[in-house]
Protein backbone atom coordinates (compact mmCIF):
# COMPACT_ATOMS: atom_id res chain seq x y z
CA UNK A 1 0.00 0.00 0.00
CA UNK A 2 1.82 3.41 -0.97
CA UNK A 3 -0.96 5.63 -1.27
CA UNK A 4 -3.74 7.02 0.81
CA UNK A 5 -5.78 6.46 -2.14
CA UNK A 6 -5.73 2.72 -2.22
CA UNK A 7 -7.00 2.74 1.75
CA UNK A 8 -10.95 3.75 -0.19
CA UNK A 9 -10.75 6.94 2.24
CA UNK A 10 -13.33 9.45 1.46
CA UNK A 11 -12.84 11.44 -0.98
CA UNK A 12 -12.99 14.83 0.93
CA UNK A 13 -10.57 13.01 3.35
CA UNK A 14 -8.18 12.52 0.36
CA UNK A 15 -8.34 16.19 -1.05
CA UNK A 16 -7.66 17.67 3.28
CA UNK A 17 -4.59 15.38 2.91
CA UNK A 18 -3.53 16.57 -0.41
CA UNK A 19 -4.02 20.13 1.34
CA UNK A 20 -2.03 18.56 3.84
CA UNK A 21 0.57 17.89 1.56
CA UNK A 22 0.73 14.77 2.79
CA UNK A 23 2.13 12.12 -0.38
CA UNK A 24 1.97 8.57 1.43
CA UNK A 25 1.40 6.79 4.29
CA UNK A 26 3.74 6.58 7.11
CA UNK A 27 4.30 2.66 7.97
CA UNK A 28 2.46 3.58 11.18
CA UNK A 29 -0.24 4.70 8.61
CA UNK A 30 0.46 2.01 6.03
CA UNK A 31 -0.73 -0.88 8.83
CA UNK A 32 -3.00 0.85 10.98
CA UNK A 33 -5.30 2.29 8.49
CA UNK A 34 -6.89 -0.93 6.96
CA UNK A 35 -7.34 -2.73 9.93
CA UNK A 36 -9.01 0.22 11.42
CA UNK A 37 -11.71 0.82 8.74
CA UNK A 38 -12.65 -3.28 9.00
CA UNK A 39 -13.71 -1.99 12.81
CA UNK A 40 -11.32 -4.07 14.02
CA UNK A 41 -9.59 -3.43 17.73
CA UNK A 42 -5.55 -2.76 17.43
CA UNK A 43 -2.84 -2.05 19.09
CA UNK A 44 -0.25 -0.20 17.83
CA UNK A 45 3.04 -0.03 19.04
CA UNK A 46 4.52 3.68 17.68
CA UNK A 47 6.16 6.83 19.09
CA UNK A 48 5.00 10.41 18.56
CA UNK A 49 6.63 11.73 15.29
CA UNK A 50 5.54 8.51 13.12
CA UNK A 51 2.49 9.97 12.05
CA UNK A 52 0.30 7.39 14.47
CA UNK A 53 -2.34 10.26 14.63
CA UNK A 54 -3.42 9.99 11.05
CA UNK A 55 -2.93 6.08 11.75
CA UNK A 56 -6.20 6.40 13.87
CA UNK A 57 -7.60 9.78 13.17
CA UNK A 58 -8.30 9.32 9.56
CA UNK A 59 -10.30 6.18 9.40
CA UNK A 60 -11.65 7.02 12.16
CA UNK A 61 -13.01 10.45 9.81
CA UNK A 62 -13.89 7.91 7.13
CA UNK A 63 -15.98 5.54 9.64
CA UNK A 64 -17.92 8.21 11.40
CA UNK A 65 -18.68 10.23 7.81
CA UNK A 66 -20.02 7.26 5.89
CA UNK A 67 -21.86 6.34 9.07
CA UNK A 68 -23.07 9.91 9.96
CA UNK A 69 -25.66 10.51 12.75
CA UNK A 70 -26.08 13.06 15.30
CA UNK A 71 -24.50 12.73 18.15
CA UNK A 72 -26.42 12.41 21.30
CA UNK A 73 -27.42 15.37 23.89
CA UNK A 74 -24.00 15.70 26.04
CA UNK A 75 -22.50 12.87 24.32
CA UNK A 76 -19.96 11.97 21.50
CA UNK A 77 -19.04 9.15 19.30
CA UNK A 78 -15.52 8.80 19.82
CA UNK A 79 -13.28 9.14 22.09
CA UNK A 80 -9.68 9.94 22.08
CA UNK A 81 -7.91 10.03 25.46
CA UNK A 82 -4.69 11.47 25.57
CA UNK A 83 -1.93 12.27 28.50
CA UNK A 84 -1.09 15.84 28.68
CA UNK A 85 -3.35 19.28 27.23
CA UNK A 86 -0.37 19.85 24.32
CA UNK A 87 -1.10 16.24 23.10
CA UNK A 88 -4.84 16.51 23.39
CA UNK A 89 -4.89 20.10 21.18
CA UNK A 90 -2.49 18.66 18.67
CA UNK A 91 -4.74 16.01 18.25
CA UNK A 92 -8.42 17.59 18.29
CA UNK A 93 -6.05 20.11 15.70
CA UNK A 94 -5.30 17.05 13.46
CA UNK A 95 -9.27 15.74 13.56
CA UNK A 96 -10.04 19.19 12.33
CA UNK A 97 -7.31 19.46 9.80
CA UNK A 98 -8.00 16.04 8.10
CA UNK A 99 -12.08 16.27 8.59
CA UNK A 100 -12.34 19.57 7.22
CA UNK A 101 -13.94 18.90 4.22
CA UNK A 102 -16.43 16.96 6.26
CA UNK A 103 -18.94 18.34 8.63
CA UNK A 104 -18.28 16.75 11.51
CA UNK A 105 -17.97 18.30 15.21
CA UNK A 106 -14.45 17.97 17.17
CA UNK A 107 -14.06 19.27 20.65
CA UNK A 108 -10.99 18.92 23.07
CA UNK A 109 -11.18 19.00 26.74
CA UNK A 110 -8.43 19.42 29.66
CA UNK A 111 -8.10 20.74 32.76
CA UNK A 112 -6.64 24.12 33.69
CA UNK A 113 -8.83 26.52 32.03
CA UNK A 114 -12.56 27.22 32.62
CA UNK A 115 -14.62 24.14 32.47
CA UNK A 116 -17.93 26.24 31.60
CA UNK A 117 -17.20 26.93 28.08
CA UNK A 118 -16.33 23.19 27.47
CA UNK A 119 -20.01 22.34 29.41
CA UNK A 120 -21.06 24.42 26.75
CA UNK A 121 -19.48 23.24 23.27
CA UNK A 122 -20.86 19.48 24.25
CA UNK A 123 -24.27 19.97 25.48
CA UNK A 124 -25.14 19.27 21.87
CA UNK A 125 -23.23 16.10 21.62
CA UNK A 126 -19.75 15.94 19.05
CA UNK A 127 -18.61 13.58 16.93
CA UNK A 128 -14.89 13.32 18.33
CA UNK A 129 -13.87 14.05 21.54
CA UNK A 130 -10.53 14.64 22.65
CA UNK A 131 -9.99 14.45 26.25
CA UNK A 132 -7.26 14.20 29.22
CA UNK A 133 -8.73 11.94 32.01
CA UNK A 134 -9.17 14.24 35.00
CA UNK A 135 -11.26 16.85 32.61
CA UNK A 136 -13.06 13.82 31.51
CA UNK A 137 -14.03 12.58 34.78
CA UNK A 138 -14.96 16.24 35.98
CA UNK A 139 -17.21 16.49 33.34
CA UNK A 140 -19.08 13.14 34.00
CA UNK A 141 -19.30 13.81 37.40
CA UNK A 142 -21.23 17.38 36.39
CA UNK A 143 -23.50 15.60 34.44
CA UNK A 144 -22.14 17.29 31.27
CA UNK A 145 -20.94 14.75 29.29
CA UNK A 146 -22.52 10.77 29.13
CA UNK A 147 -19.69 8.39 27.54
CA UNK A 148 -22.93 6.03 26.40
CA UNK A 149 -22.69 7.10 22.72
CA UNK A 150 -19.28 6.31 22.33
CA UNK A 151 -19.02 3.80 19.26
CA UNK A 152 -15.03 4.59 19.28
CA UNK A 153 -12.00 4.53 21.92
CA UNK A 154 -8.82 5.54 21.34
CA UNK A 155 -6.22 5.42 23.85
CA UNK A 156 -3.61 7.03 23.02
CA UNK A 157 0.33 6.96 24.67
CA UNK A 158 -0.79 4.44 27.40
CA UNK A 159 2.46 4.37 28.77
CA UNK A 160 2.91 8.06 29.69
CA UNK A 161 -0.57 7.79 30.90
CA UNK A 162 0.52 4.74 33.23
CA UNK A 163 3.44 6.69 34.49
CA UNK A 164 1.53 9.54 35.58
CA UNK A 165 -0.51 7.82 37.38
CA UNK A 166 -4.14 8.09 35.16
CA UNK A 167 -4.87 4.13 35.96
CA UNK A 168 -7.81 4.40 38.77
CA UNK A 169 -9.31 7.49 36.07
CA UNK A 170 -9.03 5.08 32.92
CA UNK A 171 -10.71 2.09 34.57
CA UNK A 172 -13.89 4.46 36.06
CA UNK A 173 -13.42 5.56 32.10
CA UNK A 174 -13.59 2.20 30.23
CA UNK A 175 -16.40 1.07 32.97
CA UNK A 176 -18.75 3.95 31.91
CA UNK A 177 -18.18 3.19 27.79
CA UNK A 178 -20.27 0.82 25.88
CA UNK A 179 -19.13 -2.48 26.33
CA UNK A 180 -20.16 -2.61 21.74
CA UNK A 181 -17.42 -0.52 20.55
CA UNK A 182 -14.20 -0.44 18.46
CA UNK A 183 -11.07 -0.22 20.80
CA UNK A 184 -7.40 1.47 19.37
CA UNK A 185 -4.53 1.57 22.03
CA UNK A 186 -1.49 2.97 21.01
CA UNK A 187 1.56 3.29 23.23
CA UNK A 188 5.49 3.88 22.45
CA UNK A 189 6.57 1.18 24.49
CA UNK A 190 5.06 -2.05 25.20
CA UNK A 191 6.09 -3.14 29.09
CA UNK A 192 4.03 -5.93 30.63
CA UNK A 193 1.52 -3.64 32.57
CA UNK A 194 0.68 -1.82 29.09
CA UNK A 195 0.21 -5.41 27.32
CA UNK A 196 -1.96 -6.29 30.34
CA UNK A 197 -3.92 -3.59 29.97
CA UNK A 198 -4.30 -3.92 26.09
CA UNK A 199 -5.39 -7.38 26.97
CA UNK A 200 -7.99 -5.86 29.22
CA UNK A 201 -9.36 -3.25 27.34
CA UNK A 202 -9.14 -4.81 23.66
CA UNK A 203 -11.24 -7.76 22.39
CA UNK A 204 -12.77 -7.91 19.07
CA UNK A 205 -9.83 -10.15 17.28
CA UNK A 206 -7.06 -6.79 17.68
CA UNK A 207 -4.78 -6.46 15.34
CA UNK A 208 -1.20 -5.70 16.29
CA UNK A 209 0.90 -3.12 14.84
CA UNK A 210 4.28 -1.93 15.45
CA UNK A 211 6.61 0.63 14.22
CA UNK A 212 10.41 2.48 14.48
CA UNK A 213 11.48 0.37 17.36
CA UNK A 214 13.28 2.41 19.91
CA UNK A 215 17.17 1.73 18.52
CA UNK A 216 15.63 2.85 14.88
CA UNK A 217 14.83 6.00 15.97
CA UNK A 218 18.20 6.85 18.11
CA UNK A 219 19.92 5.60 15.09
CA UNK A 220 18.34 8.81 12.82
CA UNK A 221 19.80 11.33 15.33
CA UNK A 222 23.48 12.34 15.64
CA UNK A 223 24.20 12.13 19.31
CA UNK A 224 26.81 13.13 21.55
CA UNK A 225 27.55 13.32 25.03
CA UNK A 226 29.83 15.54 27.34
CA UNK A 227 31.00 14.92 30.45
CA UNK A 228 30.49 17.77 32.78
CA UNK A 229 30.34 19.13 36.52
CA UNK A 230 26.62 20.23 37.54
CA UNK A 231 27.74 24.17 37.46
CA UNK A 232 29.11 23.73 34.23
CA UNK A 233 26.19 23.15 32.86
CA UNK A 234 24.84 26.13 31.78
CA UNK A 235 27.76 27.83 30.49
CA UNK A 236 28.41 24.92 28.30
CA UNK A 237 24.27 25.24 27.14
CA UNK A 238 25.56 28.76 26.43
CA UNK A 239 28.43 27.81 24.41
CA UNK A 240 26.66 25.26 22.79
CA UNK A 241 23.49 27.54 21.66
CA UNK A 242 26.27 30.42 20.34
CA UNK A 243 26.50 28.27 17.36
CA UNK A 244 23.83 30.31 15.02
CA UNK A 245 23.84 27.37 12.98
CA UNK A 246 21.29 25.80 15.69
CA UNK A 247 17.93 26.93 14.09
CA UNK A 248 15.52 25.74 16.59
CA UNK A 249 16.59 23.99 19.77
CA UNK A 250 14.38 22.16 22.17
CA UNK A 251 16.62 21.81 25.55
CA UNK A 252 15.33 19.18 28.31
CA UNK A 253 15.38 19.62 32.11
CA UNK A 254 14.02 16.79 34.65
CA UNK A 255 12.28 19.35 36.39
CA UNK A 256 10.13 22.39 35.97
CA UNK A 257 12.08 24.33 38.17
CA UNK A 258 14.99 23.35 36.31
CA UNK A 259 13.73 24.35 33.24
CA UNK A 260 13.09 27.93 34.74
CA UNK A 261 16.72 28.25 36.14
CA UNK A 262 17.82 27.25 32.69
CA UNK A 263 15.83 30.19 30.93
CA UNK A 264 16.67 32.60 33.41
CA UNK A 265 20.25 31.47 33.29
CA UNK A 266 19.91 32.06 29.16
CA UNK A 267 18.15 35.28 29.11
CA UNK A 268 20.75 36.88 31.51
CA UNK A 269 23.40 35.92 29.05
CA UNK A 270 21.11 37.57 26.37
CA UNK A 271 19.54 34.25 24.49
CA UNK A 272 16.18 34.33 23.95
CA UNK A 273 14.68 31.25 25.47
CA UNK A 274 11.17 30.33 26.97
CA UNK A 275 10.01 27.59 29.31
CA UNK A 276 7.19 24.83 29.24
CA UNK A 277 6.12 22.76 31.97
CA UNK A 278 2.88 21.86 33.61
CA UNK A 279 3.58 25.03 35.89
CA UNK A 280 2.81 27.27 33.37
CA UNK A 281 -0.39 28.83 32.76
CA UNK A 282 -2.56 27.27 29.37
CA UNK A 283 -1.98 30.58 27.86
CA UNK A 284 2.08 31.31 28.77
CA UNK A 285 2.57 27.42 27.53
CA UNK A 286 0.34 28.89 23.91
CA UNK A 287 2.73 31.72 23.97
CA UNK A 288 6.14 29.99 24.21
CA UNK A 289 5.02 27.41 21.62
CA UNK A 290 3.99 29.58 18.91
CA UNK A 291 6.96 32.13 19.71
CA UNK A 292 9.27 29.10 19.15
CA UNK A 293 7.35 27.81 16.41
CA UNK A 294 7.26 31.63 14.66
CA UNK A 295 11.51 31.17 14.96
CA UNK A 296 11.15 34.50 17.87
CA UNK A 297 12.52 32.18 20.31
CA UNK A 298 14.78 29.90 19.44
CA UNK A 299 15.38 27.88 22.48
CA UNK A 300 12.47 26.07 24.38
CA UNK A 301 13.07 24.52 27.53
CA UNK A 302 10.81 21.90 28.34
CA UNK A 303 10.11 18.98 30.80
CA UNK A 304 9.40 15.27 29.38
CA UNK A 305 5.73 15.37 29.98
CA UNK A 306 5.26 18.81 28.54
CA UNK A 307 7.36 18.31 25.68
CA UNK A 308 5.76 14.70 25.20
CA UNK A 309 3.12 15.87 23.11
CA UNK A 310 4.81 19.14 21.02
CA UNK A 311 4.34 18.77 17.36
CA UNK A 312 6.62 21.43 15.98
CA UNK A 313 8.44 21.37 12.95
CA UNK A 314 11.75 22.26 12.39
CA UNK A 315 13.50 21.17 15.39
CA UNK A 316 17.16 21.09 14.72
CA UNK A 317 18.99 20.20 18.13
CA UNK A 318 18.20 18.62 21.39
CA UNK A 319 19.98 19.18 24.36
CA UNK A 320 19.67 17.05 27.05
CA UNK A 321 20.52 19.50 29.98
CA UNK A 322 19.86 16.34 32.31
CA UNK A 323 20.22 13.36 31.54
CA UNK A 324 16.72 11.71 31.87
CA UNK A 325 16.61 8.89 34.77
CA UNK A 326 13.91 6.52 32.27
CA UNK A 327 15.85 5.57 29.44
CA UNK A 328 13.02 5.28 26.94
CA UNK A 329 12.37 8.77 27.50
CA UNK A 330 16.16 9.65 25.98
CA UNK A 331 14.44 8.47 22.87
CA UNK A 332 11.18 10.25 22.91
CA UNK A 333 13.47 13.57 23.79
CA UNK A 334 15.90 12.92 20.86
CA UNK A 335 13.04 11.93 18.35
CA UNK A 336 11.96 15.26 18.50
CA UNK A 337 14.80 16.25 16.03
CA UNK A 338 13.89 13.45 14.17
CA UNK A 339 10.02 13.98 13.30
CA UNK A 340 8.30 12.04 10.17
CA UNK A 341 11.85 10.47 8.81
CA UNK A 342 14.26 14.25 9.30
CA UNK A 343 17.46 13.83 10.95
CA UNK A 344 18.83 15.75 14.09
CA UNK A 345 21.37 16.41 16.43
CA UNK A 346 21.29 15.56 20.23
CA UNK A 347 23.68 16.68 22.35
CA UNK A 348 23.81 15.27 26.17
CA UNK A 349 24.75 17.05 29.21
CA UNK A 350 26.47 14.18 31.92
CA UNK A 351 27.33 14.96 34.90
CA UNK A 352 29.10 12.10 37.51
CA UNK A 353 25.21 11.05 38.87
CA UNK A 354 24.10 10.66 35.95
CA UNK A 355 26.67 8.05 34.19
CA UNK A 356 24.83 5.23 35.41
CA UNK A 357 21.31 6.83 33.11
CA UNK A 358 24.13 7.23 30.50
CA UNK A 359 24.50 3.58 30.88
CA UNK A 360 20.98 2.35 30.42
CA UNK A 361 20.34 4.58 27.74
CA UNK A 362 23.10 2.88 25.93
CA UNK A 363 21.87 -0.69 26.69
CA UNK A 364 17.98 0.15 25.21
CA UNK A 365 19.39 1.75 22.34
CA UNK A 366 21.91 -0.65 21.79
CA UNK A 367 24.23 1.98 20.48
CA UNK A 368 27.02 3.65 22.13
CA UNK A 369 26.94 7.48 22.60
CA UNK A 370 29.91 9.05 20.96
CA UNK A 371 31.76 11.90 23.87
CA UNK A 372 32.70 15.06 23.25
CA UNK A 373 35.31 17.07 24.96
CA UNK A 374 34.21 19.76 27.18
CA UNK A 375 35.25 23.09 25.31
CA UNK A 376 38.47 24.49 26.88
CA UNK A 377 37.11 27.62 27.77
CA UNK A 378 33.51 27.74 29.00
CA UNK A 379 32.16 31.24 30.19
CA UNK A 380 31.98 31.75 33.79
CA UNK A 381 28.63 30.68 34.90
CA UNK A 382 26.45 33.35 35.72
CA UNK A 383 26.61 33.57 39.50
CA UNK A 384 23.11 32.53 41.77
CA UNK A 385 22.94 35.55 43.55
CA UNK A 386 22.98 37.27 40.20
CA UNK A 387 20.08 34.85 38.99
CA UNK A 388 18.25 35.28 41.68
CA UNK A 389 18.18 39.14 41.83
CA UNK A 390 16.69 38.94 38.51
CA UNK A 391 13.63 37.09 39.53
CA UNK A 392 11.49 39.71 41.28
CA UNK A 393 11.11 41.72 38.04
CA UNK A 394 8.70 40.29 36.28
CA UNK A 395 7.85 40.70 32.91
CA UNK A 396 11.09 43.23 32.42
CA UNK A 397 13.96 41.92 30.68
CA UNK A 398 17.32 41.71 31.87
CA UNK A 399 19.59 44.11 31.21
CA UNK A 400 21.24 42.45 28.03
CA UNK A 401 18.29 39.81 27.13
CA UNK A 402 17.57 39.65 23.54
CA UNK A 403 13.55 38.29 24.18
CA UNK A 404 11.70 38.00 27.27
CA UNK A 405 10.06 34.78 26.25
CA UNK A 406 8.39 33.34 29.43
CA UNK A 407 10.65 35.18 31.12
CA UNK A 408 9.82 36.27 34.85
CA UNK A 409 5.99 35.44 34.22
CA UNK A 410 3.95 34.49 37.39
CA UNK A 411 4.07 30.90 38.21
CA UNK A 412 0.45 29.43 38.57
CA UNK A 413 -0.19 26.24 40.71
CA UNK A 414 -2.64 24.13 38.58
CA UNK A 415 -3.70 20.74 38.07
CA UNK A 416 -1.38 19.30 35.66
CA UNK A 417 -0.13 16.11 34.55
CA UNK A 418 3.55 16.61 35.84
CA UNK A 419 1.94 17.34 39.53
CA UNK A 420 1.09 13.82 38.67
CA UNK A 421 1.43 10.73 41.33
CA UNK A 422 4.46 9.11 40.27
CA UNK A 423 7.61 9.07 38.16
CA UNK A 424 9.52 6.01 37.32
CA UNK A 425 12.21 4.72 38.97
CA UNK A 426 15.35 3.90 36.74
CA UNK A 427 15.74 0.02 36.51
CA UNK A 428 17.54 -1.65 39.38
CA UNK A 429 16.15 0.11 42.14
CA UNK A 430 18.79 2.94 42.21
CA UNK A 431 17.46 6.13 43.00
CA UNK A 432 18.16 9.60 41.16
CA UNK A 433 20.64 11.52 42.73
CA UNK A 434 20.34 14.08 45.01
CA UNK A 435 22.01 16.66 43.09
CA UNK A 436 19.62 19.54 41.87
CA UNK A 437 18.97 19.72 37.98
CA UNK A 438 18.86 22.66 36.57
CA UNK A 439 22.26 23.68 36.99
CA UNK A 440 22.57 25.91 39.99
CA UNK A 441 25.42 28.16 40.50
CA UNK A 442 27.68 27.47 43.13
CA UNK A 443 30.59 30.00 41.54
CA UNK A 444 30.72 33.57 42.82
CA UNK A 445 33.09 35.00 39.84
CA UNK A 446 30.87 37.50 37.55
CA UNK A 447 30.06 36.53 34.69
CA UNK A 448 32.71 37.62 32.41
CA UNK A 449 32.31 37.73 27.84
CA UNK A 450 34.33 34.26 27.24
CA UNK A 451 36.91 34.96 24.72
CA UNK A 452 35.02 32.55 22.12
CA UNK A 453 32.64 30.18 21.95
CA UNK A 454 31.29 27.44 19.82
CA UNK A 455 28.81 24.52 19.25
CA UNK A 456 30.34 21.30 19.10
CA UNK A 457 31.33 19.96 15.34
CA UNK A 458 30.85 16.86 15.43
CA UNK A 459 33.98 14.90 13.08
CA UNK A 460 34.24 12.26 10.99
CA UNK A 461 34.54 9.61 13.71
CA UNK A 462 31.82 7.95 15.31
CA UNK A 463 31.05 5.46 18.10
CA UNK A 464 32.76 5.50 21.62
CA UNK A 465 35.23 8.15 21.82
CA UNK A 466 34.88 10.07 18.68
CA UNK A 467 36.39 12.91 17.76
CA UNK A 468 34.99 16.24 17.83
CA UNK A 469 35.75 19.69 16.90
CA UNK A 470 34.15 22.98 18.47
CA UNK A 471 33.83 26.05 16.10
CA UNK A 472 35.53 29.38 17.04
CA UNK A 473 32.88 31.58 16.73
CA UNK A 474 34.21 34.68 17.89
CA UNK A 475 33.11 37.20 20.50
CA UNK A 476 29.32 36.70 21.65
CA UNK A 477 26.42 38.09 19.86
CA UNK A 478 23.55 40.11 21.41
P1 LIG B 1 2.41 12.33 14.85
O1 LIG B 1 3.29 11.12 15.04
O2 LIG B 1 1.01 11.97 14.63
O3 LIG B 1 2.63 13.33 15.94
O4 LIG B 1 2.87 13.04 13.47
C1 LIG B 1 4.16 13.60 13.31
C2 LIG B 1 4.22 14.61 12.19
O5 LIG B 1 4.17 13.95 10.93
C3 LIG B 1 3.09 15.61 12.18
O6 LIG B 1 3.66 16.89 11.96
C4 LIG B 1 2.23 15.22 11.01
O7 LIG B 1 1.61 16.35 10.42
C5 LIG B 1 3.25 14.60 10.05
N1 LIG B 1 2.67 13.55 9.20
C6 LIG B 1 1.81 12.59 9.57
N2 LIG B 1 1.53 11.78 8.54
C7 LIG B 1 2.25 12.22 7.49
C8 LIG B 1 2.39 11.80 6.13
N3 LIG B 1 1.76 10.71 5.67
N4 LIG B 1 3.22 12.49 5.32
C9 LIG B 1 3.88 13.59 5.81
N5 LIG B 1 3.79 14.03 7.08
C10 LIG B 1 2.99 13.36 7.91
Amino acid sequence: MTLFSEFGLAEPILKALASEGYEKPTPIQAQSIPYVLEGRDLCGIAQTGTGKTAAFALPILHRLETNRRPPIRKGCRTLVLSPTRELSGQIADSFRAYGRNLRLSVSVVFGGVNIGKQERELVNGVDVLVATPGRLLDLIDRNSLSLRDVEILVLDEADQMLDLGFIHALKRIVKLLPRERQSLFFSATMPKSISSLADEYLRNNPAKVAVTPVATTAERVEQSVIFVQTNQKSPLLEAVLRDDTIDRVLVFSRTKHGADKIVRYLEKVGISAAAIHGNKSQPQRERALSAFRAGTCRVLVATDIAARGIDVEGVTHVVNYDLPNVPESYVHRIGRTARAGATGVAISFCNDEERAYLKDIEKLTRLKVPVMPLPSDLPAPVPASELRREQPQRGRPAPHARGNQGHGAPRQAEPNAENGPKRRRRRGGQKPNGQKPGGQQTQTQGHKPAQHHGAPRRSEGRGDGAQVAWLDKGPRRG
